[in-house]
């Protein structure tokens, strides 16, 4: 479905900014190699209030259905939110029985911190089966769907707390979405999410944060836009270094006047501004950006098997897919490392790249690090495998 209005504003002043063609669902591995369903993926900006959007909405029941991305796999991910449950507990008064809520709990890895601290009343959202099941195997109530109104009206006015960490950037019905949290959240209660920011992405040219899962592209500005519609506040922002650079933002009810407003909100709306997100501007320069990380790339390969070199993958997130479809490489690779067991054996979408457990051989010539994001803790726990690490966006 062609994105025709704008998820914020609703105008339908929309402008390409970017296309990337048609490309598979990254996250969609294949039993087998070779063709996959593809759709357009691009990025639409809203030319009314510079909100940046999917092109082309792919079929919901398509992307998350087989999502196999486990959380916890990654030890830094573990601690990190470790850190935010103590954070919260601390900044927000929370209590064991405070009533806790994760959205896309994902295999339970926002609420095992508060659990371990023995709160009683953690409840999470997941639509992905096999990792509901996880969650609710330990005693932490997970329902198996998607955020929905009857769901939302029978937990009315009960939480004081909802997180939804790399969620909102995923949803379609953002509108519902919200309504939903809004309604569940006491008055006295605060939402925070978690989100990979625009404009890091535009700055640093990671285009492999687009892909079919991410419908909306959020800067500080454009949420504030956003949550205005529905009488929720955003009171305080910052940096968290998840997915190579996310925003985590503490959003509260309008008439709870209780909470003040930190300097770190203004802070952000400054710098956006001065980095011009209400233009198309920073669009353009980006779109340079990706053809430089291109081109260096494709050299780099060049250099590589002109020596007779051999490349493997490490990491095979849904980011990699994107840019291997993209920079179309996947034929330079012999196949790619990842430790989650559930993509063992698997093939990056539209490809005949195979995803493994364990490498083929002791020694690898090089190793093109698709996780990039993880680069340091990667290349630190394989060591003894090569000498040579290529994080792949900083060549
Ligand atoms: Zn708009």
């Amino acid at each position: 479905m062609i994105s025709k209005k704008c998820r914020v504003c609703n105008s339908k002043s929309l402008k390409n900014v970017l296309s990337l063609g048609k490309q598979p669902l990254a996250n969609n591995l294949e039993n087998n190699p070779g063709r996959s369903l593809i759709y357009p993926l691009g990025l639409k900006l809203c030319t009314k209030c510079f909100n940046c959007q999917l092109s082309y909405i792919a079929p919901s029941k398509k992307l998350f259905d087989k999502y196999l991305y486990k959380s916890s796999i990654s030890n830094s991910f573990v601690k990190h939110f470790d850190f935010a449950c103590s954070k919260f507990i601390k900044y927000f008064n929370l209590n064991k029985y405070s009533y806790i809520l994760d959205i896309g709990s994902n295999d339970g890895i926002g609420l095992k911190p508060f659990y371990n601290r023995k709160y009683k009343n953690l409840f999470g959202i997941e639509p992905a089966k096999q990792l509901s099941n996880i969650t609710n195997r330990i005693g932490i109530k997970t329902y198996n769907c998607y955020l929905n109104k009857k769901l939302a009206k029978k937990k009315s006015n009960l939480f004081n707390l909802i997180t939804a960490s790399n969620v909102f950037a995923h949803v379609n019905d953002l509108n519902e979405f919200t309504r939903c949290v809004n309604n569940m959240l006491r008055a006295d209660g605060v939402f925070v999410i978690e989100v990979q920011y625009l404009v890091k992405m535009l700055k640093e040219g990671s285009f492999d944060n687009i892909y079919h899962e991410h419908v909306n592209f959020w800067s500080v500005y454009s949420l504030q836009n956003f949550l205005n519609n529905f009488n929720l506040e955003i009171f305080d922002v910052e940096q968290v270094q998840t997915h190579g650079g996310s925003i985590r933002v503490y959003i509260k009810k309008k008439i709870n006047k209780k909470i003040l407003k930190k300097k770190s909100v203004e802070n952000f709306l400054n710098k956006e501004k001065r980095f011009k997100i209400n233009t198309i501007y920073p669009y353009k320069k980006f779109k340079k950006l990706i053809n430089i990380r291109k081109k260096k790339l494709i050299d780099k390969i060049k250099k590589i098997k002109k020596n007779n070199n051999s490349i493997i993958g490490y990491g095979a997130p849904a980011k990699g897919s994107t840019i291997i479809n993209f920079f179309k490489i996947d034929r330079h690779i012999d196949y790619i490392i990842d430790d989650n067991i559930l993509k063992n054996k698997k093939f990056v979408p539209n490809t005949k790249l195979q995803i493994l457990n364990k490498p083929k051989k002791n020694k690898i010539d090089y190793i093109f690090v698709f996780a990039w994001n993880f680069f340091d803790e990667i290349r630190k726990k394989n060591k003894k495998l090569s000498k040579n690490f290529v994080n792949i966006f900083n060549i």
